[in-house]
């Protein structure tokens, strides 16, 4: 038996990758089982009935065969869902592909991608990975985005999330009108958590030029094992995307099973959305009784500043819950984001949490 080689030194291996992505750490993300996993916004009320139906009755020739090339039936599913034709719908390996093929299709290298900070961790990887400039603005005090510090960049791309991924905060209509109004180039509005809240904008966005709204079958729906994302947008601007993106990025199963919830368990779906809202509240409620400050949300979590977060989510873990920490997030400071999931998971995170807090103030060197 030949003994295997052995890894290259990281320094050779740094060497081989392009200059721009030498110091970009590997997404990362504790995932051993735990009793409760709040740590990644997914549905944790459960899957949908029609996919898991689905999911029994895959044949020999979905398995053997490419699946369809565009994802047609997908697309018409989503199309209706979302209230626009299918071609103006793209499909993606989750909405992680469909954003990071947009910034491809838009962005020359050298170009600049604006966003409000802190916002959704991939922003400036999918930025940077493309040859593009990274560029954050401070958030307005109000909470709301500032249009005229985005657009003051005079950025390719636009990105706006909203309900933002870690604040849970959402962006005005007035301030994102305006930022459509007078950016230079594309603006990319990303609802990955627009079940949890009204007026977002996928169906509007083929109205528009230069506007991708990006959406998710992984967070409301409870689908992120399918990883399959979307975004609509003008027939044109879908066009560009989908050179870009290739072909095959869905799997035949997924997205017939996929196709099959968004037709039949919406309902399902709406109905754990209205819960993970009241139990947002209601775990707000609670933190605030233990003397903790969680941002108003839109979404299905809740962000809490903490001292030490890194610290408290490793005692959490401990007891057996994983949230994610955020240390020293702008205009924040630390804070730990925790997904709304069944009251009784919340009941055993808020234990957690306190507990966790007590053993880490206990622990903290005296300064
Ligand atoms: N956008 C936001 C704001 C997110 O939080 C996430 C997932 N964490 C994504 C996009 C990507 O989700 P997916 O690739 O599963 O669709």
């Amino acid at each position: 038996m030949t003994t295997p080689a052995s890894p290259s030194r990281p320094s050779e291996s740094l060497r081989l990758g392009r200059a721009a992505i030498r110091d970009i750490v590997p997404y990362a993300s504790e995932r051993t089982p735990c009793a409760a996993d709040l740590s990644d916004n997914t549905n944790l009320f459960g899957a949908p009935p029609a996919a898991l139906r689905e999911l029994t009755t895959s044949g020999r020739d979905e398995i053997t065969r490419y699946p369809g090339l565009h994802a047609r039936r997908l697309r018409e599913a989503l199309a209706d869902y979302a209230g626009v034709e299918p071609d103006q719908v793209v499909t993606g390996c989750g909405s992680d592909d469909v954003i990071d093929s947009a910034v491809r299709a838009f962005a020359e290298p050298g170009e600049r991608l604006a966003y409000s900070d802190p916002t959704f961790t991939m922003i400036p990887v999918f930025a940077r990975v493309n040859g593009v400039v990274p560029t954050p603005v401070r958030f307005a005090s109000s909470g709301d985005i500032d249009p005229d510090a985005l657009l003051a960049t005079e950025a390719r791309i636009i990105y706006i999330c909203s309900p933002n991924n870690p604040t849970g905060s959402v962006a005005t209509r007035r301030s994102v009108d305006r930022v459509i109004e007078r950016a230079p180039g594309i603006v990319i509005i990303d609802e990955a958590y627009g079940e949890f809240t009204d007026g977002g904008r996928v169906s509007e966005a083929p109205t528009h030029h230069g506007v991708l709204v990006t959406r998710t079958l992984s967070k409301a729906f409870g689908m992120a094992g399918f990883r399959i994302g979307y975004g609509t947008g003008a027939a044109p601007l879908i066009h560009e995307i989908e050179k870009v993106r290739g072909p095959y990025k869905e799997n035949a199963p997924a997205e017939r099973a996929a196709a099959c919830a968004l037709r039949e368990d919406v309902a399902w779906m709406r109905e754990l959305a209205t819960q993970a809202v009241q139990n947002r509240e209601r775990f707000a409620d609670a933190l605030r009784a233990n003397g903790l400050h969680p941002l108003r949300s839109a979404a299905n979590f809740l962000l809490v500043p903490i001292q030490d977060a890194a610290m408290v989510a490793r005692h959490m873990r401990e007891r057996g819950i994983a949230v994610r920490p955020y240390p020293g997030l702008p205009g924040i400071g630390d804070a730990l984001r925790v997904t709304i999931g069944p009251w009784s998971m919340m009941e055993l995170a808020l234990d957690a949490l306190l507990s966790a807090r007590a053993t880490a103030v206990a622990t903290r060197p005296v300064r």
